[in-house]
């Protein structure tokens, strides 16, 4: 039965000209698109998003860069949309990521790490709702 990951294409790789590739990999690996926004995250925005790494040293920097540029959320949809989406972007770090996966292709950095996958069922729904439901804050 179809699930539901969330994803962000994030500033370096929409600043990089990645967009149309990224979304290509998407769609070609089995994944349909059922919502899309570019918009631009407020610092109070993503602060919330991340809110789970807050204690941790790079949170600052991760804030500032996620608040840099635009970005491109979407909903996908899929068997397995979690796990197959985190195995379609690869490792958070682009050097230990798998080759032909999104970060090995179009990351800059551990930091700048070009895309955002859900990390679980229940947080592409928290996720999903934070940019296309009702922009409820958890
Ligand atoms: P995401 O949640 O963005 O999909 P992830 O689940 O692979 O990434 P997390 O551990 O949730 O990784 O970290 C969230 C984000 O914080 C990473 O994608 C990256 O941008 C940044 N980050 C994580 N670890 C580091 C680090 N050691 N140094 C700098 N930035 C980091
Ligand atoms: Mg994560």
């Amino acid at each position: 039965m179809p699930s539901t990951t969330f994803t962000m294409i994030k500033p370096d790789a929409v600043q990089n000209g990645h967009i149309g590739a990224i979304l290509q990999q998407i769609n070609e690996a089995g994944f349909r698109i059922t919502a899309m926004e570019m918009t631009r995250l407020s610092r109070v925005e993503a602060e919330t998003f991340y809110a789970v790494h807050k204690e941790r040293p790079f949170f600052p920097d991760l804030v500032a860069y996620m608040t840099s540029g635009p970005i491109v959320a979407a909903i996908l949809e899929k068997d397995q949309a979690v796990d197959d989406f985190r195995k379609l972007i690869g490792a958070t770090d682009p050097a230990q990521a798998e080759e032909g996966t999104i970060r090995k292709k179009y990351a800059s950095s551990i930091a700048a790490n070009a895309i955002h996958g859900s990390d679980s069922d229940e947080n592409a729904q928290i996720e999903g709702s934070f940019f296309f439901g009702t922009r409820q804050r958890f």
